[in-house]
């Protein structure tokens, strides 16, 4: 029985390799969902095979657990993603603190034998990630869907305050590791890992919450890794190793911009600026025309209207493709989300790699609320804290035309060359209202 389990289990890991595989595109994105879903039934399969006793409360928590699940997926908005996610993580998290607290107390009275040094070292490595990843990603959902202030709380000595009180949690989680008879000191430490979570959050300002949120993820999913380890369970380890290693990948990828903020002040230099009218006609006479796609066209939420552009040049005759940059926005893969909101067509959505060869020969390029991701600064200012971070080649294009209300930085905080180009048109106004007066002109520019 335990080998068939064992089986069961590798299908169910290899499921969610495949699963994450899947999930990097679009194309494939359903697919890896099901893949997904097809792993957890088996691993939870899996488990009732190999645990006789209980095996009720499994499946009751199989319903409950779907009950719960499936309307949120229906209900929640697109935009909401992140929150939605945070709150995945608080309850995952949640899941393996309880789960670590619970072995140790059942285990504790057999102390002698059942929490000797590697499995309490586990247990311990469980509890304090799955607290403080519970009420930090609770704090991440509240900031993102604005029931708390998203701006950052900071007060005086807020680091080193944080600091002691990690050093203190630590402290007492190697003395749990060490003397796990004494078991006032468990409630303590687990109280101090929920609080620290609130801490470690506050800090964060609304906008870096993403980032934050595949940090969140990583802990949950190591977390998950080490309760494996605790209960001699091979999957757990699989899975939360993945959900660990993907939550890292994303943070090193997502925070690339927090990483290089510079608030440098922008220059006062000439730039030129049009009207909805003259951008109408020049999109209109275009045969090729490439949309770029940022984080002030998720924030206008414009995504609709830029689909009735789409249509509108289309039916036109003129060609439309979506540049994707894979940080564009403020969580990777945003625009692709966006986008298919709007029922973009996939085969229209290209990636930075393979659409950066066609600006050169494209009519227009049309940056709708994107900054930092078009700024030429990245492949030939040494010094721009940008420099080496890959960008859409924008102003390789004949005609560069970009939709955003002034000439403010972007989330690097630098000043963007792209818009002082002979080549550029500045499109000043919200991202929705502007392609809807474009939408307007449309039909005026035909009849021209
Ligand atoms: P940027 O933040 O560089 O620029 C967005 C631009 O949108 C701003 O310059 C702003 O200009 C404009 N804007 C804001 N609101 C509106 C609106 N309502 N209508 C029209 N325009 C608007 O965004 P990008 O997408 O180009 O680049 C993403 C940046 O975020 C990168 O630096 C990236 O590293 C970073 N980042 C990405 C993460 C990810 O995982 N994707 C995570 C964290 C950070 P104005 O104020 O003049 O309107």
């Amino acid at each position: 029985m335990g080998s068939l389990v064992n089986y069961i289990y590798i299908l169910s890991g290899a499921l969610f390799v495949l699963s994450l595989k899947w999930m990097n595109s679009p194309v494939t994105a359903r697919r890896g969902v099901f893949a997904g879903e097809a792993g957890m039934l088996m691993a939870i399969a899996g488990t009732l095979i190999g645990h006789h006793a209980n095996w009720e409360w499994i499946l009751a928590a199989l319903f409950i657990g779907t009950a719960v699940g499936v309307p949120i997926a229906y209900i929640m908005p697109m935009t909401a993603v992140p929150q939605r996610t945070a709150m995945s993580h608080a309850c995952g998290a949640l899941a393996a603190a309880l789960v670590g607290t619970a072995e140790y107390y059942q285990r504790q009275p057999h102390a002698d034998t059942e929490l000797v040094g590697f499995t309490m070292v586990a247990l311990v490595i469980e509890t304090l990630l799955g607290f403080l990843t519970f009420t930090g990603s609770l704090m991440a959902m509240g900031k993102l869907q604005e029931i708390l202030p998203s701006r950052p709380l900071v007060y005086k000595n807020q680091n080193a305050i944080n600091f002691v009180l990690f050093a203190i949690a630590i402290g007492l989680g190697v003395r749990v590791i060490l003397v796990p008879t004494d078991t006032w000191i468990f409630p303590i430490f687990a109280g101090l890992s929920l609080v620290f979570g609130v801490l470690l959050i506050l800090p964060i300002g609304g906008a870096d919450m993403p980032p934050v949120i595949a940090l969140l993820n990583s802990y949950a999913g190591l977390s998950a890794c080490a309760m494996g380890f605790a209960l001699d369970n091979k999957l757990l380890v699989i899975a939360g190793a993945l959900d660990g290693s993907s939550g890292l990948i994303l943070l090193l990828f997502g925070a690339f911009g927090q990483i290089q903020t510079a608030k440098g002040k922008t220059e006062q230099r000439p730039y030129r600026s049009a009207s909805a009218e003259e951008a109408a006609s020049i999109l209109e006479a275009a045969s090729s025309v490439i949309i770029v796609p940022g984080y002030g066209l998720a924030v206008a939420q414009a995504q609709h209207k830029i689909r009735d552009l789409f249509d509108s040049l289309g039916k036109r005759g003129v060609d439309v493709k979506f540049a994707i940059h894979p940080v564009a926005g403020r969580m990777p893969g945003h625009m692709n989300v966006l986008l298919a909101e709007a029922d973009i067509p996939y085969d229209r959505l290209i990636e930075m790699d393979d659409i950066n060869g066609e600006f050169p020969q494209c009519d227009v390029a049309l940056v709708i609320g994107a900054n930092d991701v078009t700024n030429p600064a990245a492949r030939t200012d040494k010094s721009s804290p940008i420099f080496g971070m890959p960008i859409l080649d924008v102003d390789k294009a004949h005609t560069v035309m970009v939709i955003k209300r002034s000439m403010n930085p972007g989330f690097a905080g630098i000043d963007n060359d792209l818009y002082y180009m002979d080549k550029t048109l500045m499109l000043f106004g919200d991202a929705k209202a502007f392609v809807s007066e474009i939408l307007k002109e449309l039909p005026a520019a035909v009849r021209a």
